[in-house]
């Protein structure tokens, strides 16, 4: 067995994501270097929970890229580092083709000239838009509505590209909702500033929140909320872990979706907080958000199938459960 030789890096490891997966990746024994801007990473998770190097910078520094891909012989890259504010997408849409397409295009720049063949990316389901079916297959057509689902639906173009031109192999995992937090409780959600839906009922359980706010009551869901398939964050890391081994034993580039096949509205969600935490929950009903769709379910089959990908947490309670943990261990910390 060569694999507790085969050295990883992860960019953006010391984000939400990406930290979850330096730790499976650890668990199964891979060498991990984490880079890291810091601008929305922690420092403190990288050193002091992960216990992995952290080098600190950007993607878009092809200097600083060169120097590590010399000083290291990393078996595959697995790319976390992306702005992932659909909202600031928008308004600034800039910041966002500057750092998830021209960054990534300088890492796959990087990686090939220092002949490191093998690239995890973290893609999204807002690559596919408005689905024309759910649960959603790998196959749909990608037509993303908003900046952000474009930038990471750019870099699958590119990657599509560098296979056949520099043997680039590639596994993207396009990611339904995100959720949860380790089990072990040593890792979990801290955006600053948040947007995300359950960490945002978990704060106003704990009183930081007055009310959360349900975006929309009218859509043509049974009761008139969005749906979103929830997915457990240690069930993806364990899917990036899969992933690398998939590559590292030869395989083909790929596309995944990583979802449980099974969606939860906006108020199932609220209902099943209220349940773990024992907490009032204050709820104040508004317009739409713009740009979301109704319902957002992905078929992991593909995964399930080709990978042996197995998750371990689809039911909410489950979900929540674990994020309320960690959210209350954050809330005494502050
Ligand atoms: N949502 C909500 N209130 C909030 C945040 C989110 O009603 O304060 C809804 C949002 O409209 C969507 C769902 O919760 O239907 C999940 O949103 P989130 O931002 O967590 O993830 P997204 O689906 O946008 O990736």
């Amino acid at each position: 067995m060569t694999k507790s030789r085969d050295t990883i890096l992860v960019t953006g490891g010391a984000g939400y994501i990406g930290a979850h997966a330096v730790k499976a990746l650890k668990r199964s024994g891979y060498e991990v270097i984490v880079l890291d801007n810091l601008v929305y990473g922690h420092a403190d998770v990288v050193k002091d929970v992960l216990d992995v190097p952290l080098v600190i910078g950007d993607t878009n520094d092809r200097a600083l890229l060169d120097d590590l891909f010399a000083r290291y012989s990393f078996s595959a890259v697995m790319h976390f580092a992306a702005y992932a504010y659909v909202g600031e997408s928008v308004t600034n849409p800039a910041k966002y083709y500057r750092n998830n397409v021209t960054g990534t295009l300088t890492l796959l720049e990087a990686m090939v000239a220092a002949s490191v063949k093998n690239f995890v990316f973290s893609s999204t389901c807002a690559t596919y838009g408005v689905p024309e079916s759910v649960p959603i297959t790998e196959d749909q057509p990608q037509n993303p509505i908003n900046p952000y689902g474009m930038t990471k639906l750019m870099v699958e173009r590119i990657l599509a590209d560098f296979d056949p031109a520099y043997g680039l192999k590639s596994v993207c995992f396009r990611y339904f909702n995100a959720a949860g937090a380790d089990p072990d409780g040593q890792l979990g959600e801290n955006h600053d500033p948040e947007t995300h839906l359950i960490p945002l009922v978990l704060q106003t359980a704990l009183g930081e929140r007055e009310a959360i706010s349900v975006f929309g009551t009218d859509y043509p869901t049974p009761d008139g909320t969005c749906i979103r398939d929830y997915i457990h964050v240690s069930d993806l890391a364990d899917a990036h872990v899969l992933g690398t081994d998939y590559l590292l034993k030869g395989g083909d580039s790929q596309v995944f979706n990583l979802g449980n096949g099974n969606g939860f509205s906006v108020k199932e969600v609220i209902a099943t907080a209220r349940q773990v935490t024992g907490r009032k929950i204050k709820v104040v009903e508004c317009d739409r958000r713009p740009g979301d769709p109704p319902s957002l379910v992905g078929s992991g089959e593909k995964a399930r199938s080709m990978l042996g990908w197995n998750p371990q947490y689809f039911d909410l309670t489950d979900i929540i459960s674990h994020a309320w943990v960690w959210h209350q261990s954050l809330h005494t910390e502050n």
